[in-house]
This record gives structure tokens, C-alpha cells and sequence, in this order.
């Protein structure tokens, strides 16, 4: 099938060079220029593991990039709209959105054979029919269901394993105005026919979305209110309590031969310094907006909103705990993204450790082994040693604080052992192994 995708980050980039990947002829995208260039050049201007390659085997084969968005939506079936809908403070902002739908409207006047518009961007129920639909009859002077297909597919990929979690999808969501879209839209994913297939209407397909990373927000917020509990309490680790938790055959399944199943799902309920990225904040937070819109207040969600932003101050706290005060000690920042392999520094804890550390006047060495670029880029006006090696960020801390769960990271002991150095270490991810360290403290602990 011929695609265009509309906007080439993260969910744009990715799905653009899987699709190729997987045979379609793709067109991507982008009002950036530079980010333009660079994927025609066959370099991806974002980290994802895997994605490298496949840009470079698919560039000027199945694959090519453009500013052009007219040209892409009359050279293709179908557009796949994944722009940023980011949360703008009262609500989520539809402008790239609008602005998108708006153009391939006004393509669609002159495009005499039949296309199927889809929204991949996360968007709150009803935006597809409510919102883009009208935009694409007005621009385009057609109508929607007759003359072009209307539909929205949600994107589940997880950032740092986003190649793999589109070439292996769990669950494909196809919402649609019509039989007619869906069967266009189906058509995009024949090559995934074992994976599971809800075929529903868009705005269930737009719920489907905020649901699925507002369950998993909740767990977080939840397993971090009772890690700040535990630490409250004393003489509770709430790593032991979650292990307890975890062995619970409804979260982690016994099977006939006797070996558990440990199931993914119950990293969530690990304790540590918050979420943040680009999608459950906003997420969350455009979900609350829309049920105080329809005047069904989202209590507990509203909750996790709230317990996830107080997480990075219990950082600050146990540093002081153990330090008092912080003014003019070294703090060595190790992990920078919001998780690990992704270079995504989007409403990173990071972000405010780092600010907290500043106002309190600490010096700060940081280490992150591929989000250096993103961090200089949101630190510009203050003074961070940035350096190359968890070595070299520790040397001469008076304390070490992990706040991205980096494979690297686990050879902390080993390393401050080797270099006969034991500052405080204070583990925001709960990955490290307490005894090994002379000075360790810990969310939850
Ligand atoms: P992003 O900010 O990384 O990328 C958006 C891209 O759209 C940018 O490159 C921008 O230049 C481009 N753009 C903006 N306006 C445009 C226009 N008028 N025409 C063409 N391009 C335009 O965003 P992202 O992280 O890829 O997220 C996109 C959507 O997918 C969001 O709704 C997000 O919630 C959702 N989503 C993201 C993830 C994720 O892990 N990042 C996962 C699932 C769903």
C-alpha cells in the first residue's frame, strides 16, 4: 500500500520505516527541514534501538521523507496523522493536529481517488469524529464515509523499544467511521494476521489508548505512595514488600510444571523516582481535563498526577537527610532520560533533581550514556559537568543519585569498590543491591 506519514518523531519515524519495512511504499512528513534531511541521508534524528539500520536499508527504496505534505497525500491510500499532541496546562492541544487535518483536507479537493485519513496521535475520544473529521469536510468539500475513509489507530509502542514493539505488536486498534476505512486500514497490518485485532469505533479506540497508560501510571504512583510509606515507617524495605506482592499467582501465574511466569506488567509496581516521557504526564493529565469537561471528576487520577510530581523531591530529601546541607557538595546525576534506552529527556525526573540541585547551590557531574545531548539542550544557562563514564561522573561525589534504570548503572558498587571511594548513594530505581554499597539510600527503603 502507498502510506504518507504526517510528522516524524518518535511514533511517526518509527512507523513510517517499520511500514516500509514491511513492504508498503512510505512517504514521512515533516515541517522540520533538518529532521527531513537527516532521514533522507539515512540518519535517524532520534535514538531507537533497531532503527538505524532499517532507515538506512529502506531510505530511496520504500522509503523517502519530504516537507512537501500535499505531494505525499496524493502520491498515497492513506496518512497516517502522528503529530504531537502535547498537554498545553488546562487541556490537550489539537493544533498540530487541526493544522494537519486542515491541510490534507484542502489536498483532498483536488485528489480524485479515495483516501483514508487515520490518526495515530493520541487524542481524547470524540477528536477523531469531532474535531478532524468536520476540519476534512470543510477543507476538502467531500464527505466523510462517501467520498474518503476516516479512521484512528492508537500506537502502543513503548520508546527505547519502539522498533521491536511495532514489528512484534501485542494488540492492533482500529477504529473507523466505516466498513469501507477499515477494511483500507486493515489492509496496513495484513502482515501482523496472528496478532489480536479490536475492531471498534474511533472514539473507543481514542479511550482504549488513555486507559491502557492510566492503568499503568496508577500502578506507578501506587507502588510509590506505599515505597514513600515503607520509608516512613522504618525497618520496611519496599522491595521485600513488592516481592510480596509480586508472588501473588494472579499477577505472577504458576504453571502446571511449577515455574512462575514473572510478567512485565509488575515492573510497574516497582518503587522509584516517578514516570515522564512524553506520554503518561500528559496522558494522564489530558484524561482529567476531559472527564472535568463531561463533569466526571477523575479523583484518582488526579491522585497519580499528584503523587508522581512530589517523587523527585523525596531524591532531594534523602540527599539532605544524609548530607543536610547541599550547597557546594558534588552530586553525580547518573541517568538523564526518562527510562533507559531512549534519549527522550521529555518531563524526565531528571529535569527536577537537576533544577532542585541547582537552587540549593550543589555542584553536579551527570552521566547518561545516549540523553547528554537532549540534557545540554534543556540545561543551556547552568553549569553541569557533563562526562563519558559512570567513573568519571562519580569521581570525587559526595553522593551518586540514579534516577534512569541504565544496564550500565549496575556495576556501581563494583566500580566505587574499584576506585575505594563510597559516597551516598542514593537509588531512585531501587536497582542496586543495598548491601554491596557502604552508604546506600533508597526510595521506599
Ligand atoms: P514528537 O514530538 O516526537 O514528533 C512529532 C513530529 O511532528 C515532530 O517531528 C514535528 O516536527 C512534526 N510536526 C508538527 N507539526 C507538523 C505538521 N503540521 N506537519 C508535519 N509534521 C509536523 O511526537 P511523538 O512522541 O512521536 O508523539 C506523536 C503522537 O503519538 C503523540 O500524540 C503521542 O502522544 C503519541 N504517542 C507517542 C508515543 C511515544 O512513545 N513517544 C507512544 C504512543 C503514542
Amino acid at each position: 500500500m502507498r502510506v504518507s506519514v504526517i510528522g516524524t518523531g518518535y511514533v511517526g519515524l518509527v512507523s513510517g520505516v517499520c511500514l516500509a519495512e514491511i513492504g508498503h511504499q512510505v512517504i514521512c512528513v515533516d515541517v522540520d527541514h533538518a529532521k527531513v534531511d537527516m532521514i533522507n541521508r539515512g540518519r535517524p534524528p532520534i535514538y531507537e534501538k533497531g532503527l538505524a539500520p532499517l532507515l538506512e536499508k529502506n531510505i530511496g527504496k520504500r522509503l523517502s521523507a519530504t516537507t512537501d505534505l500535499a505531494t505525499a497525500v496524493k502520491q498515497s491510500e492513506l496518512s497516517l496523522i502522528a503529530v504531537g499532541t502535547p498537554f498545553d496546562g488546562d487541556q490537550i492541544d489539537l493544533s498540530f493536529v487541526r493544522q494537519v487535518a486542515h491541510q490534507i483536507g484542502e489536498t483532498l479537493r483536488s485528489k480524485a481517488e479515495y483516501h483514508v485519513v487515520v490518526v495515530k496521535s493520541t487524542v481524547v475520544p470524540g477528536t477523531t469524529d469531532q474535531v478532524v473529521t468536520p476540519i476534512l469536510e470543510a477543507a476538502s468539500g467531500k464527505r466523510a464515509g462517501d467520498d474518503f475513509g476516516v479512521g484512528m489507530n492508537p500506537e502502543f509502542l513503548r520508546e527505547g523499544e519502539a522498533v521491536a514493539d511495532f514489528m512484534s505488536p501485542d494488540r492492533i486498534v482500529l477504529g473507523a467511521l466505516d466498513p469501507r476505512s477499515l477494511h483500507v486500514m486493515a489492509a496496513l497490518y495484513e502482515p501482523f494476521d496472528k496478532v489480536d485485532v479490536v475492531r471498534t469505533n474511533s472514539k473507543t479506540a481514542e479511550m482504549i489508548k488513555y486507559t491502557a497508560n492510566s492503568l499503568l501510571a496508577t500502578m506507578i504512583s501506587f507502588s510509590n505512595e506505599i515505597a514513600n510509606l515503607c520509608g516512613a515507617t522504618g525497618g520496611v524495605d519496599v522491595k521485600d514488600v513488592m516481592q510480596g506482592v509480586h508472588l501473588d499467582k494472579r499477577l505472577s501465574p504458576i504453571m502446571s510444571d511449577g515455574r512462575r511466569i514473572t510478567p512485565s506488567f509488575t515492573t510497574y509496581i516497582e518503587a522509584g523516582c516517578g514516570f515522564g516521557g512524553s506520554c503518561f504526564p500528559k496522558d494522564v493529565k489530558a484524561l482529567i481535563a476531559y472527564g472535568k469537561q463531561l463533569r466526571e471528576p477523575m479523583r484518582l487520577l488526579d491522585a497519580v498526577i499528584q503523587v508522581n510530581r512530589d517523587q523527585p523531591a523525596k531524591i532531594i530529601a534523602l540527599l539532605e537527610r544524609h548530607l543536610s546541607d547541599l550547597k557546594g557538595r558534588r552530586i553525580a546525576v547518573l541517568g538523564l532520560a526518562f527510562k533507559p534506552e531512549t534519549d527522550d529527556m521529555r518531563e524526565s525526573p531528571a529535569i527536577a533533581v537537576i533544577n532542585a540541585l541547582r537552587d540549593r547551590k550543589a555542584s553536579i557531574s551527570a552521566f547518561d550514556p545516549i540523553a547528554q545531548k537532549e540534557a545540554q539542550k534543556i540545561f543551556s544557562n547552568c553549569t553541569i559537568d557533563y562526562t563519558t563514564s559512570v567513573q568519571e561522573a562519580v569521581s570525587g561525589a559526595d553522593a551518586v543519585v540514579i534516577l534512569t534504570r541504565w544496564k550500565a548503572f549496575d556495576q556501581l558498587p563494583a566500580i566505587l569498590t574499584e576506585m575505594g571511594n563510597s559516597p551516598l548513594v542514593v537509588d531512585g530505581r531501587r536497582m542496586l543491591d543495598k548491601t554491596r554499597l557502604a552508604s546506600y539510600a533508597g526510595i521506599g527503603l
